[in-house]
């Protein structure tokens, strides 16, 4: 038989438009700032002492979520203090919790630990890296084999411990990956700190790994998104740059400057929240436009 034609099928079939409310905003319990609260929520942050990391914690935390702050053992000293200082400002439960994200059993463990601790999982920000001096075509295989191992495997151990967790609950959830511009921008004659031979690879591996997951986890409401910081002054320029570094760097930036942790914050908890519930698989550039040359 012939396909029906274009009008009989939107004729027959006008009321499946019913599910989508033009004017939700007239409801009387409407508020459309509801849409990024994380309240009852629980999620967990890697690279949690991290400049990226902790900004993220304190406005999930700030958000109402109860939060899981993940590191190394060594951001003991950092991570504890941060924890009770964010539990008492905002009122949530904040746990520090301690993993090598390249280290597969110490990821298993973390699920237990998150589960034990938090109940479940709804949002996570898989955020832990590093950018090993001696990333340039020469390396040597270590280095290759290091950024590899903490950032691209390192996100995908972790972003499977939280995506099972949340079908293990039988509830939805968000994924937010740390990607980069170096994911879509060799960054080599703006000379940056660091060559970014193997850390734009697995920037790349992460950014196209969120997308993959988009498609895979919407069937259970798990969406998948990566964010890509332009130059964010945090832990990882430490001791790596100087001062003139900065006006070098930020001249291929179009608004000339260096982002703050809190502006990544904020695309963060876009992305992790309702605000963003028909947003899966994209990548948000967070750079001062540098990605439009
Ligand atoms: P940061 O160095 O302050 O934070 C990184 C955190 O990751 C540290 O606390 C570190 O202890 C942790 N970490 C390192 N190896 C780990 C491991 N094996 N297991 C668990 N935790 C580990 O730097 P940041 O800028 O906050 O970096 C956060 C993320 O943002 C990184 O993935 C980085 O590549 C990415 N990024 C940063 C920038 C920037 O300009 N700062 C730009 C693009 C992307």
């Amino acid at each position: 038989t012939p396909p029906p034609n274009r009008t009989e099928i939107i004729m027959t079939d006008a009321s499946v438009f019913d599910q989508y409310p033009l004017d939700q905003w007239k409801e009387p319990s409407h508020r459309i700032m509801d849409r990024f609260s994380l309240a009852g929520k629980k999620g967990f942050v890697t690279g949690g002492a991290g400049g990226l990391g902790r900004n993220v914690a304190a406005a999930w935390a700030e958000a109402g979520a109860d939060v899981a702050i993940v590191d190394l053992p060594r951001t003991k000293e950092t991570l504890e203090p941060l924890a009770q200082e964010l539990s008492e400002r905002y009122g949530v439960k904040v746990v520090p919790l301690y993993c090598d994200v390249s280290d597969k059993a110490q990821v298993d463990a973390l699920k237990s630990s998150l589960v034990e601790s938090l109940g479940t999982v709804d949002v996570a920000f898989i955020n832990a890296g590093v950018n090993v001096p001696g990333d340039n075509a020469d390396e040597p295989y270590e280095v290759w084999q290091k950024t590899i191992d903490i950032n691209l495997t390192g996100a995908y151990l972790t972003a499977q411990i939280a995506q099972h967790i949340m079908r293990e609950h039988n509830h939805g959830g968000s994924l937010v990956f740390t990607s980069s511009l170096s994911a879509h921008n060799a960054n080599f004659i703006a000379g940056g700190p660091s060559p970014v031979a193997a850390y734009g690879a697995s920037k790349a591996g992460i950014y196209e790994y969120a997308r993959y997951l988009a498609a895979a986890l919407a069937p259970y409401g798990i969406r998948s998104n990566a964010i890509s910081p332009g130059y964010v002054w945090s832990g990882i320029f430490e001791g790596r740059i100087v001062p003139e570094a900065h006006d070098m760097m930020t001249a291929p930036v179009p608004m000339h400057r260096f982002g703050t942790n809190e502006e990544i914050a904020t695309a963060v908890l876009f992305l992790a929240s309702d605000a963003s519930s028909y947003v899966t698989g994209t990548n948000l550039q967070v750079d001062g436009g540098y990605s439009v040359y």
